[in-house]
């Protein structure tokens, strides 16, 4: 066996970072491989000429996210509230009105329905078993049916309908009619409640990273940066009896173990040897990634503050978005407008050229905060659909069956290979604080194994 190495972890998003600070810890001789150029993976902070920055991926932390805060605390990385004062906009059909807290302006029979239908799926989501959700008594009927399905059956106002669906969709990033009940309600669980999911205050969309989210990641790989390989994707794995052997177009490693961080969508596009367990293979092919796309408008400052808005606006299925933010800096030196773009909508827009879908934007900004939001001094989209190393987001979701019929399949271990990555988690399943969790257990057993 040459180059012997305890390790090889593949992939440098957060859950790769998560399981090499462990390794680098314990002292043990490891490599991550990298397939981009840079760390983050799902994370990503684009920086501009002048010092500017944007989050194009992931972005928020919050209360329960426990590993994260510690994380941020231990490398020396400041966080920051979200803006989270003054009118918030509902744009529902075709009518833009203005509200404050948390009870849009609408009829009294939606906003109760509303009200019915969250309590009700925060109650179901109870009854799931956070670590094996396909033993929930009612696991069968639930993984049966969509997410859409049960929405519908509890909606009783077209307009309950269209607010529900577009905030369902921005925590899901994927149409309701695409993603299993039963899933639905496990990522409630895991994310603690859905409160916690939709809340900006004392939610998950609390806080920012001081200078991005790519930040922390960055800073926790610096003392094991010599053990990355970028540009190094993993293409071929061979299992031996005592060790393994991870080949890329341009090298070849072999180690005691093998962490695997990657999307579920990814591991299919590696040549296992010997092949994966069924179960494994089977149920890799059926989860398919969300699709989000991220618009920004970057402006000298936040100008809509000063009109009294929060730059938070939902829309329904007229607008381009179906909820923007105010994703602007700690020190609101500059203003930035975040315009979520998911599922079927996002497949739309970024079926367009950019010039006009930057035209689109501007028009749907304008509308919500006045010509200034048409001049902006930096528009970017990213659609992480296109990223070929992610293939989509926020998180792989399971359809209908997938969860009953295939359990714990993905998270199982095979031999010397351990599974990680966000999609491994039953904490926080799909978010930072879920990745890196599952690059932790994943370190950590290797550990207690050797
Ligand atoms: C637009 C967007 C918004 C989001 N918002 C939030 C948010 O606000 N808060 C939150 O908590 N989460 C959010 N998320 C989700 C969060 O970013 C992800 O859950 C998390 O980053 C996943 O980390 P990971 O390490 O599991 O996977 P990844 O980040 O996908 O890391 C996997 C790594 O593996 C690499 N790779 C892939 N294939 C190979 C190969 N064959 N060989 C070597 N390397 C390979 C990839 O390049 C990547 O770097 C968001 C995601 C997106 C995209």
């Amino acid at each position: 066996m040459s180059d012997q190495l305890d390790t090889i972890i593949i992939g440098g998003g957060f859950s790769g970072i998560a399981a090499a600070r462990i390794l680098h810890k314990a002292d043990k001789k490891f490599i991550l491989l990298e397939a981009r150029e840079r760390l983050g993976g799902r994370t990503h902070t684009k920086h501009f000429k002048d010092g500017k920055y944007v989050d194009v991926g992931g972005q928020w932390i919050g209360p329960t996210q426990d590993r994260m805060y510690e994380l941020a605390q231990e490398y020396n990385v400041s966080w920051y509230e979200t803006y989270n004062q003054g009118k918030n906009i509902l744009d529902l059909n075709k009518t833009v009105r203005t509200y404050t807290g948390l009870i849009p302006k609408m009829d009294v029979a939606s906003l109760i329905n509303i009200d019915f239908l969250l309590k009700k799926l925060e109650r179901l989501a109870k009854e799931i078993p956070i670590h094996s959700p396909w033993t929930a008594k009612k696991a069968k009927a639930w993984d049966a049916v969509s997410l859409e399905v049960f929405v519908r059956k509890n909606c009783f106002t077209s307009n309950c309908f269209k607010v529900v669906r577009a905030g369902l969709e921005t925590v899901y990033a994927c149409e309701l009619n695409e993603v299993s009940l039963l899933h639905a309600l496990f990522y409630i669980r895991s994310g603690t409640n859905l409160n916690n999911l939709l809340s900006i205050q004392d939610g998950a969309q609390q806080h920012r990273i001081n200078g991005g989210m790519q930040t922390l990641a960055e800073r926790i790989a610096e003392s094991f940066m010599t053990s990355i390989r970028f540009d190094s994707p993993a293409k071929r794995i061979i299992q031996y009896e005592d060790y393994v052997t991870v080949k890329g177009d341009h090298f070849s490693y072999d180690a005691k173990n093998v962490i695997i961080t990657i999307p579920p969508v990814l591991i299919s596009a590696i040549e296992f040897t010997p092949a994966l367990p069924l179960y494994k293979t089977q149920l890799i092919q059926k989860l398919s990634m969300g699709i989000v796309g991220k618009v920004l408008g970057v402006y000298d400052k936040p100008f809509w503050r000063d009109q009294g808005y929060s730059g938070q606006v939902v829309s329904d299925e007229h607008a381009p978005f179906q909820t923007l933010f105010d994703s602007s800096p700690a020190d609101s030196s500059y203003g930035v407008l975040l315009g979520f773009c998911i599922a079927d909508r996002a497949r739309e827009f970024f079926s367009k050229d950019q010039d006009e879908r930057k035209t689109i934007a501007l028009i749907n900004f304008s509308k919500y905060f006045g010509e200034t939001a048409s001049k902006p001094i930096e528009y970017i989209d990213h659609c992480w659909a296109d990223e070929a190393w992610s293939k989509g987001c926020y998180a792989a979701y399971y359809p209908t069956g997938a969860w009953t019929n295939f359990q714990d399949a993905l998270a199982k271990p095979t031999d010397h290979i351990y599974w990680a990555g966000t999609e491994t988690s039953s904490i926080w399943y799909g978010y930072i604080e879920g990745a890196v969790r599952a690059g932790e257990r994943a370190a950590n057993d290797i550990l207690i194994a050797s």
